[in-house]
C-alpha cells in the first residue's frame, strides 16, 4: 500500500480555503515587498501571487519612480514573475495578495490573467477599483475573482501613511 506523504497531504489541505492566518501571512510578504520600494522613493506597495499549493511564485513592487514607468505597478510585476513561472498567461487557481486596493489597471490584469482569488489591504480612495471607486470584479466580463479585502489593513495603510509624511517633511525643507 502507497502511503502518502506528508507534502502531499498538504497540497491536498491547500486546495480547500486559505485560512485567515495564512492571508496574513502572505499579506506580510508582499508588506516586505512595499517596504522595498521605499528605497526607490516609490510609493510603497507590494504584491505576491501564490499557485495551487500555497508557493510564491511572484513578487513585485512599485516601481513607477525607479523605472520612470506608469505601467510598472506591483501586481503587474508579480503577474509577470508567476506568468513565467508557470509557462502559462492563465494563472487558474492562484491567489494575488496586495497591500493596496488594486486600481483599474491592475484590476484588468488580474481578470486577464484569470486569477481566481484577489486579498488586498489597505482602500485606495483615489483610483481604487474593488469598491472604493467602482468595483470592476462585478462587472459582467464574463470571470468573476473572489475579493477579500481589509487584511493587514491597519499596517498597510501605515507604511503608506509614513511614506506620504517623510514627503511632506521633505517639501517643508
Ligand atoms: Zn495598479
Amino acid at each position: 500500500m502507497q502511503t502518502l506523504s506528508f507534502s502531499y497531504i498538504i497540497s491536498v489541505f491547500r486546495m480547500g480555503e486559505v485560512t485567515t492566518v495564512e492571508r496574513e501571512d502572505y499579506m506580510a510578504m508582499a508588506l516586505a515587498e512595499a517596504e522595498k520600494a521605499l528605497l526607490t522613493g516609490d510609493v510603497p506597495v507590494g504584491c505576491v501571487v501564490t499557485d495551487r499549493a500555497g508557493h510564491v511564485i511572484g513578487r513585485g513592487r512599485n516601481r513607477r519612480e525607479e523605472r520612470k514607468n506608469a505601467v510598472r505597478h506591483a501586481e503587474i510585476e508579480a503577474i509577470e514573475e508567476a506568468c513565467a513561472a508557470v509557462g502559462s498567461w492563465r494563472l487558474d487557481g492562484c491567489a494575488l495578495y496586495v497591500t493596496l486596493e488594486p486600481c483599474p489597471m491592475c484590476a484588468g490584469a488580474i481578470l486577464n490573467a484569470r486569477i481566481p482569488t484577489v486579498v488586498y489591504g489597505a482602500k485606495e480612495p483615489v483610483s481604487g477599483s474593488c469598491g472604493s471607486v467602482i468595483n470592476l470584479f462585478e462587472e459582467r466580463y464574463g470571470f468573476r475573482p473572489a475579493i477579500y479585502g481589509g487584511v493587514l489593513a491597519g499596517q498597510c495603510a501605515q507604511l503608506l501613511q509614513r511614506f506620504f509624511a517623510g514627503l511632506r517633511k521633505k517639501e517643508q525643507l
